[in-house]
């Protein structure tokens, strides 16, 4: 039976490292680090993320900013308030909450932020750190993900790593991550041929596809790590991952749950990504 990743535990972990850090950047700066969240409109799952991310930020002693906007907010209106916390001192960290109402143009704000104030890591000019390997910031769901792979204690290097999904939030980063620590990374997607024969190769297996209980034990390599991202929600309202956790933990040897697994990790790389940010526009 797989050991089960105790991701709220190693978040709460990480947590208190970055508010000691957090502490020790205020006594040295006197000021703390800070975050500006936009959001805009009224989506239910959006205003709870929101509201997660700016108690976190309180919690480890960030300044923590939020604008909530009208649904019928203008694009111009957006990037105006965007440019404004671009030029804003007390603000080291910019995060646009996705997704935005139809008439805006996500694309269009994320390239208006201001790269070093890029916390999601979604610019282009971010992107492309991550490909080269020369990044400030790497999207918080996959650098989650890699803090959870570390604390199993595995090394990286030389494994056969398999990320199922190549979105730009989460699949691709993710790859590109395990490859600079040495993986032999394949990717696939929704047009893999014979998936199970592609996940039943990976020592380490990342699922990141948004469809409950996709990925079953007959697909996976005795003795695999298992990273389930998936977030999603049952009929009867209760979240699942993208493994089915009952088959795949008889076969794993560790295994992240859902809830409770890569989940909680996200806001707390968010944290680290503002703290990173603060210091990178202190110098
Ligand atoms: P997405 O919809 O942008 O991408 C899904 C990917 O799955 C695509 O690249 C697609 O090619 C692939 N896919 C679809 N069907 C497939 C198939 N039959 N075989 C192989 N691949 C297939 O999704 P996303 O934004 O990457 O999110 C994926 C999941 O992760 C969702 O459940 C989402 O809620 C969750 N998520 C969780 C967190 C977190 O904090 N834990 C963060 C982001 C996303």
């Amino acid at each position: 039976m797989a050991v089960i990743i105790n991701g709220k535990e190693i978040s709460a972990k990480v947590r208190l490292e970055i508010k000691e850090k957090t502490q020790k950047f205020i006594d040295e700066k006197g000021y703390a680090p800070g975050l500006a969240v936009i959001i805009v409109g009224e989506d239910p799952a959006s205003k709870v993320y929101v509201n997660n991310k700016h108690k976190a930020c309180l919690e480890v002693g960030f300044l923590s900013e939020v604008y909530r906007l009208p649904a019928e907010t203008t694009m111009d209106e957006l990037l105006s308030l965007v440019d404004k916390l671009n030029n804003d001192d007390k603000i080291h960290g910019i995060l646009c909450q996705l997704p935005l109402p139809k008439h805006l143009d996500e694309e269009q704000v994320i390239l208006r932020i201001n790269p070093d104030k890029d916390v999601d890591a979604f610019h282009p000019i971010n992107t492309g750190k991550i490909m080269i390997g020369n990044n400030s910031f790497v999207p918080c769901t996959p650098a989650g993900v890699m803090k959870l792979i570390e604390s199993t204690g595995t090394d990286i290097c030389g494994k056969e790593c398999v990320v199922v999904g190549r979105s730009n939030i989460v699949g691709k980063p993710q790859a590109m991550l395990l490859l600079q620590k040495n993986g032999t990374v394949t990717i696939c997607h929704s047009k893999t041929k014979d998936l199970k024969e592609v996940t039943k190769r990976a020592d380490i297996l990342v699922v990141a596809v948004g469809i409950p209980n996709f990925i079953t034990g007959d697909m996976i390599k005795e003795g695999a790590i298992v990273m389930d991202v998936g977030i999603n929600r049952t009929s009867d309202g209760k979240l699942t991952g993208d493994v089915d956790f009952a088959s795949a933990e008889k076969v794993a040897s560790y295994i992240t749950p859902v809830p409770g697994g890569v989940g909680p990790m996200t806001i707390t790389m968010l944290l680290e990504n503002t703290l990173t940010a603060a210091k990178i526009q202190s110098k």
